[in-house]
């Protein structure tokens, strides 16, 4: 068992991503900490904007045996329903069961005395069919208990993060050493918002700074300006997200203001912090917007020595599958992936109008035959270290 002092400790991540090359210079470790206060509508990491532990439900790997509805104490799962359908489409559902589906199968008091039939009266017996439905979980009553997790056997509840401590996660990190001395690289924090848990972040950016091991705060910057000045000392490069400098369309897209954003990274200039700036690219907010590349150089111009690098990053659909499981809507569900020959434009506008060669990231820098790019010398670095 835990002591109390080391709970007090524990904190939430969604993942350590080791070997990343994606999150800022050679190969990395990046951390992602859960909990983000802005809700970008196309977010890839869906899991990573509650700062509460939540489940993933796999439907397919779901046995239909009940048994996280029997576990649940906030009452927030139905249990699976038996349901009779005619022959393709569904009449009604029949039964509901208050506990374990097996166990009432095995027992012989699942009912078919209870089916109502009046639905499927036009219906012969040959004609129809039966089924049990999934569980259906209602989150708005879920108290993040993680009981359900713990009482699925067949993998289909699954947690979307992980308990940990900054002496778990730094060991980890300090695993791959070798690995970013040979490639330049380091170890990143990332989200979520990492500036959302400052004593974590802090503590995990000292350590890695102490042990010279270059260290990433990948960040949308909303924070109060006292809590980012504590962490900069520890901080070789900040990832500076920038959604949109229209602050209307920030609002719209993210939930919040740009304002306090933009007066941080000018903060974060002058403190003499090197930036790279992140620039998502989204269907509907600034694709294709050649005012909004613009407005990118003019900004960083502003910012003046500080941004070493502009990094585009294209919109992807991976993350579909992690809302479905969440049970949350994805406002972009279905719309295509953005690839590396559709920011060409957007790349070349901002390479004339700045000193800087802009790096096109997210989708993994690949085009759409799916060839993969600066990536490939990293990963032979690993090979050989
Ligand atoms: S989610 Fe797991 S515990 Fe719940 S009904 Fe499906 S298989 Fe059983
Ligand atoms: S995590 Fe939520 S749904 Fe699962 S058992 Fe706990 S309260 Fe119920």
């Amino acid at each position: 068992m835990k002591a109390e002092s080391d709970k007090k400790d524990e904190f939430l991540i969604t993942n350590i991503q080791r070997f990343s090359v994606n999150d800022g210079p050679g190969i990395r470790t990046t951390i992602f900490l859960k909990g983000c206060p802005l809700a970008c509508a196309w977010c890839h990491n869906p899991e990573s904007i509650s700062p509460l532990q939540e489940f993933f439900f796999d439907e397919e790997k779901c046995v239909r045996c009940g048994a996280c509805a029997d576990a649940c104490p906030a009452d927030a799962i139905k249990p699976p329903l038996k349901r009779k359908f005619v022959k393709d489409f569904e009449v009604r559902p029949i039964i509901s069961s208050t506990g374990s589906i097996l166990d009432k199968i095995q027992d012989g008091t699942f009912g078919s005395e209870e089916i109502t039939r009046s639905s499927a009266s036009m219906a012969s017996e040959e004609e129809m069919a039966d089924e049990i439905a999934a569980p259906q979980f209602d989150r708005d009553k879920c108290i993040h208990c993680m009981q359900c997790v713990d009482a699925c056997r067949y993998g289909a509840l699954t947690a979307a993060c992980r308990t940990t401590t900054v002496d778990e996660v730094y060991g980890e990190v300090l695993e791959d050493r070798k690995f970013y001395e040979s490639s330049g690289g380091g170890m990143t924090i990332s989200g979520g918002e990492p500036l959302m848990q400052p004593d974590v972040t802090r503590s995990l950016l000292k350590r890695a700074w102490q042990d010279q091991i270059h260290t990433a705060l990948d960040t949308t910057g909303l924070a109060k300006w006292e809590t980012i000045a504590s962490i900069l000392p520890y901080v070789n490069l900040v990832l500076f997200d920038i959604k949109s400098l229209d602050d209307r369309k920030h609002r719209k897209w993210t939930g919040v203001s740009n304002r306090l954003i933009l007066e941080n990274i000018r903060k974060i200039a002058r403190a003499g912090t090197k930036i790279r700036l992140r620039c998502v690219i989204v269907h509907d907010v600034n694709y294709w917007d050649p005012e909004h590349a613009r407005g990118i150089v003019e900004f960083a111009k502003t910012l003046g020595n500080a941004v070493v690098g502009i990094d585009i990053m294209p919109y992807h659909n991976f993350a579909d599958k992690k809302y479905e499981k969440l049970g949350r809507k994805h406002f972009f569900k279905g719309f295509p992936n953005i690839f590396r020959e559709d920011v060409e434009d957007y790349r070349e506008l901002i390479q004339k109008n700045g000193p800087w060669n802009p790096t096109v990231g997210g989708l993994i820098g690949s085009n759409r035959q799916g060839d993969t790019f600066h990536e490939t010398n990293l990963l032979n670095k690993v090979s050989s270290a």
